[in-house]
């Protein structure tokens, strides 16, 4: 008998801060990449939004993890219920026939074949029939709306949680790729530290992020600069609640070690670029993309030092899962890009 089959499709920016699914061109899933498991029954108690609540929050039979928090699969048992959580969570329920799924997902490029089998093998459990790995620096150009197919020069630098993965792609290849583990949770430790060792108070992760959201900062002098931001911490000596007001230029300066880290490293991929592909570079400048793109004055201060344009992406942090949708949903066209 005749039977109708309906392909749900998904993109899926498997990030190591945060998960973006796009179906049908819409976000559907934008969550932190958290599980939370119970350690005696091994049971998944809650994935995304509803485990990162609960950070720091659990009593001592419940952990709460980040799968992927240094950009590499570290925990595939984890990794794997996070998937498939997601994937969940992003399927249509009501459906008259069973339909079948197919997805594309964007992993970190340092990614070993361990670890692409396991995302692979985890979305097959959730049910997917289609499965398609994408490196993550190819999706987020595609994201950016660069032309990955032509003989040119790409500079890619994703500022993500993890890890800063710095590309260059001519020709539908990455012709170079180099991971740093300096991101955004390095930011958010040196906040962290900074106000135990300046202010002695002691702030939790989230309070940090703030911190960095407002007032982070890769220069001392900006031209519109953000007003001071004020957070309550625990007095170090005596345990008391005690209030600091932080600015941009205190907290550019305990960012300064590892935005330099950061320069180097872009630094050396430059040197290490053909010069062909570097002059296309240095025509049409490097794309920032990922959360820690957003830190205020990177753009200008890596545009001073290199004397390349640099542009921040339009949306930094849905250019990989944006660029991942137009893969799914132009697979013929993108089909030498697949893993
Ligand atoms: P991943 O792809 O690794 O999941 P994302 O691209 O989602 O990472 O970026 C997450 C990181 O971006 C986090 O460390 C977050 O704190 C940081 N971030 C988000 N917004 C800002 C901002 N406005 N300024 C600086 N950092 C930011
Ligand atoms: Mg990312």
């Amino acid at each position: 008998m005749y039977k109708r089959q309906f392909t749900q499709r998904m993109a899926i920016d498997l990030g190591t801060a945060n998960t973006v699914i796009i179906k049908e061109g819409k976000i559907v899933i934008d969550q932190p990449s958290y599980i939370t498991m119970n350690r005696k029954t091994e049971k998944i108690e809650w994935v995304g939004s509803e485990a990162y609540r609960r950070v720091g929050k659990e009593n001592n039979d419940l952990l709460t993890v980040r799968p992927l928090r240094d950009g590499v699969v570290a925990d595939l048992n984890a990794t794997e219920h996070m998937i498939r959580g997601f994937i969940q969570m992003a399927r249509t329920k009501k459906s008259l026939f069973p339909s079948a799924l197919k997805v594309v997902v964007s992993v970190p490029s340092g990614s070993t074949d361990v670890e692409l089998r396991a995302v692979r093998d985890a979305a097959e459990k959730a049910g997917a029939s289609e499965v398609y790995l994408i490196m993550e620096p190819m999706a987020a150009a595609i994201g950016i709306g660069l032309d990955v197919l032509e003989p040119k020069g790409n500079m890619i630098v994703d500022i993500g949680g993890g890890t800063t993965e710095i590309a260059v792609i001519s020709l539908g290849g990455i012709v170079s790729n180099k991971s740093i583990k300096v991101a955004g949770d390095e930011f958010t430790n040196d906040i962290v530290d900074y106000m135990k060792a300046k202010h002695q108070i002691r702030i939790g992760e989230p309070t940090a992020e703030e911190i960095k959201k407002n007032v982070g900062s890769a220069l001392p002098e900006l031209e519109a600069g953000p007003d001071d931001y004020t957070v309550i911490g625990q007095d170090l000596a005596s345990v008391l609640p005690k209030t600091i007001t932080v600015s941009y230029r205190e907290i550019a300066g305990c960012l300064e070690k590892s935005v330099q880290k950061i320069e180097t490293a872009i630094s050396n991929a430059l040197d290490a670029t053909a010069p062909e592909l570097y002059a296309d570079i240095f025509k049409d400048g490097v794309y920032l993309s990922g959360g820690g793109a957003m830190l205020k004055g990177l753009d200008k201060r890596l545009q001073d030092k290199f004397q390349i344009p640099f542009h921040v992406a339009e949306d930094p942090l849905y250019a990989v899962a944006k660029g991942t949708h137009i893969v799914l949903e132009n697979s013929n066209t993108y089909s030498q890009l697949f893993k």
